[in-house]
């Protein structure tokens, strides 16, 4: 099994491959409109994007309101409302997005950790038959302090 991941520059943010299936999945493949959704999704959540847009509005409403140049968008700013509408038109589904595939991060790494913990007990079952032979108690005893083990760990998840 190889550890080092070969390194390539990939997006400016991240230099290095990524090592776990999720992360490769999410950052080193993505497609161009995932790249898109990521890109824009970042922006919208950003301190510098709400303190611009804040900005923005605000000038907008003081230069029509106030009226030193001239009237594009007198009150009630129906443009401005308008330009509001279109972007959380295209807001929320681009969040939606970006949720949709922290999803699929999340339930990949989950699947990769539970395949490496089996792989992990399968080659302690085996390493531990090789050493203490195939009738040793040790196995069916640890397997049932194991199940000890999950049902405690269960019993603490949190209710659904
Ligand atoms: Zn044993």
């Amino acid at each position: 099994m190889t550890i080092a991941a070969p390194r390539r520059k990939t997006t400016r943010r991240h230099t290095t491959r990524h090592l776990h299936p999720a992360n490769r999945r999410r950052h080193d493949n993505r497609t161009v409109g995932e790249r898109i959704a990521d890109r824009v999704t970042a922006i919208f959540g950003s301190w510098s994007f709400i303190v611009a847009q804040s900005v923005v509005v605000t000038c907008w409403i003081a230069l029509n309101a106030a009226g030193f140049l001239w009237h594009w968008d007198p009150y009630p700013f129906i443009l401005l409302n308008l330009l509001f509408s279109t972007q959380a038109a295209y807001a929320a589904p681009l969040i939606l997005l970006s949720q949709n595939r922290q999803a699929d991060t999340d339930r990949i790494k989950a699947e990769h950790d539970y395949r490496v913990n089996m792989l992990a007990l399968e080659y302690l079952v085996a390493l531990h038959r090789s050493s203490h032979g195939p009738d040793c108690r040790c196995v069916p005893d640890g397997l049932r302090n194991a199940e000890g083990l999950l049902r405690d760990i269960a019993a603490e998840l949190p209710e659904r």
